[in-house]
């Protein structure tokens, strides 16, 4: 992957870095506040001013990777701040997305934004002409992992991870096991060597684990199981199933941000399916779009060609402008359109 070149020339990047921001995309997952995390204070460790920043709200079961000395600032919440610090930046560090449009309010003043902008991202392709430098690979399981990698790269870490703050490992563990769902996608060799490096550098992967998968809300769970009960439907011709989710639906459960997270994959432990599509809702009034597949079906394509977006083979996303109950009849019919019969 040519890691050692790019990190060179990152390091020379961050040589002459006095104001960082580092930011990530809107809706953010664990990978996503994990690397932000973790990128914030290993510069706060090399002596840069940092601001940690998210386009939008994150789930209350990753609040606590914040770091009280540099806590994460939320565009929607303090647009000024926000915007201030990118302003006062000398340098921006992205993590986790292929395109500045995956920060939906913060792509314009990202855009004119005159700092060194750096993207470290695993996509399948990504956005070049704003950014000094991208690194970027899909042949690790998450933004955290490549993080990590490009890490024990630097030369003040020199490959020992325990150089690195207790919680700069806890975060970088907790954007990689979240993105591969605790090690059942996505995991290369290099997964679970950078996992031991994390383990034998003092990283308690047990308290993690029950820090971000047993912390919701009762009605979280009676939402998922009235989704599987009464909203998941089987589309057999396509090996597909899908569950739209409504605003009044997420209100009177009491609807949490992240509290869907993890739900797309369920209808996947069906024998035959192998396509999973969850439809959200948003208070904004636009659909977001949550694909999974199997291995040998893609749904990167099905998003990049009918739902806006893009992702992964088996993990994709986008969103769609059309009324909640229009959205069936639109996923049957791109599912036509796109698998053919
Ligand atoms: P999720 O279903 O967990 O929200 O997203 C799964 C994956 O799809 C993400 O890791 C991301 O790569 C991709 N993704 C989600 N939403 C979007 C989107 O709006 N645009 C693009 N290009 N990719 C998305
Ligand atoms: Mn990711």
């Amino acid at each position: 992957m040519g890691l050692d070149i790019r990190v060179s020339k990152l390091e020379g990047i961050l040589a002459a870095a006095k104001k960082a921001v580092v930011v990530s995309h809107h809706s953010p997952d664990g990978d996503a506040v994990g690397s932000t995390v973790a990128c914030g204070l290993y510069l706060a460790q090399r002596g840069v001013a940092v601001t940690l920043v998210l386009p939008g709200a994150m789930p209350d079961n990753l609040n606590f990777l914040s770091p009280a000395e540099h806590p994460i600032l939320i565009h929607e919440n303090t647009p000024e701040a926000v915007e201030a610090a990118i302003a006062a930046a000398d340098t921006i560090i992205c993590l986790d997305f292929s395109g500045l449009s995956r920060t939906e309010y913060l792509e314009q003043p990202l855009r004119e934004s005159r700092a060194v902008k750096v993207l470290i991202d695993h996509h399948a392709s990504q956005e070049t002409e704003p950014f000094a430098e991208v690194i970027a690979t899909r042949e690790v399981s998450s933004a955290s992992e490549l993080l990590f990698w490009i890490l024990m790269r630097m030369s003040d870490v020199a490959g020992d991870a325990k150089r690195l703050p207790i919680r700069c490992l806890e975060a970088l563990y907790t954007g990689m096991m979240t993105d591969t769902n605790n090690f059942a996608n996505s995991v290369f060799p290099s997964t679970f060597e950078m996992a031991s490096a994390l383990i034998a550098a003092g990283v308690d992967k047990a308290r993690l684990y029950q820090q971000i998968f047993n912390v919701f809300s009762e009605s979280r769970m009676r939402l998922m199981g009235y989704l599987l009960k009464d909203k998941m439907t089987l589309v057999p011709e396509y090996g597909a199933a899908f569950m739209v989710l409504s605003e009044a639906e997420k209100q009177s459960y009491d609807y949490r941000p992240g509290d869907s997270e993890g739900f797309v994959n369920l209808p996947l432990s069906i024998a035959s399916v192998r396509i999973s599509a969850l439809f959200t809702e948003t208070p904004e009034g636009y659909i977001r779009v949550s694909l999974r597949s199997k291995i040998g079906t893609d749904v990167n394509s099905l998003a990049r060609d009918y739902f806006n977006g893009g992702g992964h083979v088996n993990a994709a996303g986008g969103r769609l402008h059309i009324p909640v109950d229009a959205v069936a009849a639109y996923f049957l019919d791109s599912l036509k359109k796109h698998f053919g019969r």
